[in-house]
């Protein structure tokens, strides 16, 4: 059984903790809380023990304050587990990192942080293998990850594969009130953006680049996408939806036929699945706004940036501990196992 301590139990954090909950191969050490709020009552609810960010015995002590029993500082728990997954807000990861490599465990960041933190970045239809039985590295975020997912089944079509799109990006998750735009379009003005070029930190053969602009909603992210195929690719628009079909953690639907013409449509229908907080871990295509001419392909998707993430974290878990080294049997297994955790 892998020990998996979360550090940072927020967003990503408590979806993590979930997803590794529902596996039958690994368990919930802890997970770090700040001090005592409303985090701290889910983490209990669930059984997972709690632990302090720090290992400050007054911060520790704060706990007790809020009715919470906490089991020790952030020392504690990365001493009773395997691996680590990062998930305190971005631009900690210098600091934390220091501290995961002073106790000797295996440890994993979130997209928030850049490549060169580790020097290693994971997505689970690209490099799995190159993950295998690493000391840390770096889940990429929610948009590479969706990137990842819908260019690298289109780059083994042949040996190249040159790709510009546009970032359309929420501007700020569902429980967040400190970010905007609310009333305006953000254009990301350094160009290009960090998302496209971040897909070749996991699959570096794939030429890419990204424009993003920042939009007043919080549901999704839409990315628009021109993709020049290999000459001679001999695919039609129908055969690359086919193989966006076989693709794990890729849906395709119709926007007109399915009454999926927005990402609210879209996130009503995550709802529907249901998943815990209406996540959705797939990278969602609409199919009528696919279209091949020549060798160019055109075309939209939409992504959960709260949860696209998360299965390709239990992933990355079995790459490090070197427990499954073919990537579509651990997302296999993740996938089922999450789905029977919620009875879908
Ligand atoms: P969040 O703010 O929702 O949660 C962060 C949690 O970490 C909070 O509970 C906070 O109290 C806690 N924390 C604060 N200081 C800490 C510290 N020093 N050590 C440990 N924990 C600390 O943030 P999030 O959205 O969950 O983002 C976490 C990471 O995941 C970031 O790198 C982010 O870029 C990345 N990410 C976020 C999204 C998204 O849509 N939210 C998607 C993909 C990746």
């Amino acid at each position: 059984m892998i020990r998996v301590a979360i550090n940072g139990y927020g967003t990503i954090g408590k979806r993590i903790a979930d997803a590794v909950d529902a596996q039958d191969d690994m368990e919930v050490a802890g997970v770090t809380k700040t001090g005592p709020s409303f985090g701290c009552e889910l983490a209990a609810k669930k059984g997972y023990p709690l632990y302090c960010i720090t290992d400050d015995l007054e911060r520790i002590a704060s706990f007790s304050s809020g009715g919470y029993e906490c089991h020790g500082g952030l020392s504690d728990l990365l001493a009773s587990a395997d691996v680590v997954v990062d998930c305190a807000p971005s631009k900690m990861g210098a600091a934390n990192l220091a501290k995961y490599e002073a106790a000797g465990i295996k440890h994993m960041f979130q997209g928030g942080e850049k490549h060169e933190l580790t020097g290693l970045s994971y997505s689970s239809s690209a490099n799995h293998a190159a993950n295998m039985n690493a000391d840390g590295t770096r889940v990429v975020s929610c948009n590479t990850t969706g990137l990842s997912r819908t260019l690298v089944p289109l780059y083994k079509l042949g040996s190249s594969l040159k790709v510009e799109c546009t970032m359309i990006r929420r501007a700020a998750d569902p429980g967040d009130s400190k970010k905007g735009p609310i009333n305006a379009i953000k254009p990301v003005l350094k160009v290009p953006s960090h998302h496209g070029p971040d897909v070749m930190t996991v699959m570096p053969e794939i030429e890419i680049n990204s424009l993003a602009v920042a939009v007043p909603t919080t549901l999704m992210h839409v990315h628009a996408i021109i993709a020049d195929l290999p000459s001679g690719h001999g695919q039609t628009t129908e055969s690359i939806l086919d193989i966006w079909r076989q693709t794990p953690r890729v849906i395709v639907m119709h926007g007109e036929g399915d009454r999926l013409t927005t990402t609210a449509e879209v996130m009503e229908m995550a709802r529907d699945l249901g998943r815990k907080w209406g996540d959705l871990h797939e990278i969602f295509i609409w199919e009528d706004g696919v279209k091949l001419v020549g060798d160019r392909l055109y075309y939209f998707q939409a992504i959960h940036q709260e949860s696209d993430v998360i299965p390709e974290n239990i992933d990355c878990i079995r790459a490090l501990m070197g427990t499954e080294s073919d990537w579509r049997a651990s997302v296999a297994k993740t996938d089922s196992a999450i789905s029977d955790y919620y009875g879908l």
